[in-house]
């Protein structure tokens, strides 16, 4: 049995201590019974585990490889690029890379990881890969697998039936791509597979949906009105949704009302779809962001997630969901003092909730003791100083624990140069 003492706990005004025993969270409170070991969190903040919602762990550190140079920066080179590049995608080397990327997110605090696996690949390689680190690795990372076709359900021929195998084969989730696929009415057709699918395997669906400035596309629409009507809307996410920031006031409206009644998930990728939209615009430019601050103001549910670690759509990403976070708020203009008490919710509880796992997650009695040292005092100064994590607790256990920090910069500013 271990105490940890003196902790703030995001939206825990009440307590101040977490009791930990075999793994689950006994107690939490003030005052509570005296433990053999007890940790002194001097004020810092304690949130739940960062959770990305949004990855692709089969592209982690191929932007680099011959043939991903995506000279255009769009979406569609960078399907284009991969193509190419996974022609050459052998299981060791998928497995070790996913495996890197997934101890560079975990070492930033993420301990849930929602991961997109191309299954557009007669030898489904990465998916092998994915399914074999998911059993693994379970102890200190949780993994959902989306059986995603990159290069379309119908687009790419047999598709949507290697999206049924690797169904089959364990992968958690239906995903899609129907701005991809050659004619709006394949994409639609492409929605009414990625529904009739979970329903048939009972899987959760995330769906990469409208990821282009093109106000036309408008996929989000039927994919809502679809899992609405066999009510499993909150087993539902669709990511990007980057036209849905370009959309008519007036349909946007309308949309978010049947939104607010399906229960429907958003993903955003606000660093990567930043880089990658806008690219036909002059100016004015936009952002890629679909609508974060309306949807969060209207109660929807809408989370954060990473995307891309250098692959051929974005040369950049490192796991580090404080970062996702920081360019996410600023982008969807969502900096009020009490969106900068509560936005932590975007990169853990709304992204929980998102992947269907609230049973197991946050800082309660019952639930397994799964959560992140944070070096800030309250949840506005860590947003405000991007505030690293000290220490990822996982079953009660250290993932890691950084040194404390021993140094205070002294700085004189009255000083005189001599
Ligand atoms: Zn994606």
């Amino acid at each position: 049995m271990k105490k940890f003492i003196n902790a703030t706990i995001y939206r825990n005004d009440e307590a101040t201590e977490i009791l930990v025993e075999d793994g689950v969270i006994r107690a939490i409170g003030r005052n509570l019974p005296s433990a053999p070991e007890e940790i002194d969190l001097k004020g810092r903040l304690v949130v739940p585990p960062y959770v990305d919602a949004h990855l692709h762990l089969d592209y982690v550190y191929t932007g680099g490889n011959p043939g991903a140079k995506n000279d255009s920066g769009t979406l569609f080179e960078g399907i284009a690029r991969w193509h190419e590049v996974k022609k050459h995608q052998t299981f060791e080397d998928a497995k070790a890379r996913a495996l890197k990327g997934i101890q560079e997110e975990v070492s930033k605090g993420v301990q849930f990881i929602r991961t997109h696996i191309d299954v557009d690949d007669p030898k489904l390689t990465g998916l092998k890969a994915m399914l074999e680190l998911r059993e693994e690795l379970k102890d200190n990372v949780t993994i959902q697998i989306v059986a995603f076709p990159q290069e379309g359900m119908y687009a790419y021929k047999g598709g949507a039936e290697m999206v049924e195998e690797a169904l089959k084969m364990g992968a958690d989730c239906v995903g899609g791509i129907p701005h991809f696929e050659w004619a709006r009415e394949i994409g639609e057709r492409s929605i009414h597979t990625t529904v009739e699918l979970a329903t048939k395997y009972d899987k959760l669906i995330d769906v990469h949906c409208d990821e282009t400035d093109d106000v036309m596309s408008r996929f989000v629409e039927l994919l809502n009105a679809l899992v609405m009507s066999e009510g499993i809307g909150s087993r539902t996410a669709a990511s990007h949704t980057c036209s849905f920031g370009s959309a008519d006031n007036a349909y946007a409206f309308r949309m978010m009302g049947l939104f607010q009644k399906s229960g429907l998930n958003f993903i955003a990728l606000p660093t990567e779809n930043a880089y990658l939209q806008g690219r036909q615009d002059t100016y004015p430019k936009r952002r890629g962001l679909t609508r974060v601050k309306e949807f969060w103001e209207s109660g929807i549910n809408v989370c954060f997630g990473q995307d891309s670690i250098n692959d051929p759509w974005y040369p950049a990403g490192n796991g580090n969901l404080m970062n996702i976070l920081d360019n996410g708020i600023h982008l969807a203009q969502t900096m009020s003092f009490e969106q900068l008490d509560t936005c932590l919710d975007l990169i853990t509880f709304n992204g929980a909730k998102t992947l269907n796992i609230e049973e197991q997650y946050g800082l309660d009695v019952g639930k397994p003791a799964n959560f992140l040292v944070l070096d800030a005092l309250t949840p506005f100064e860590a947003v405000r100083q991007r505030a690293d994590v000290l220490s990822s607790i996982r079953h009660g256990e250290y993932l890691f624990k950084k040194p404390e920090p021993s140094y205070e910069i002294e700085l004189d500013l009255h000083r005189k140069t001599k």
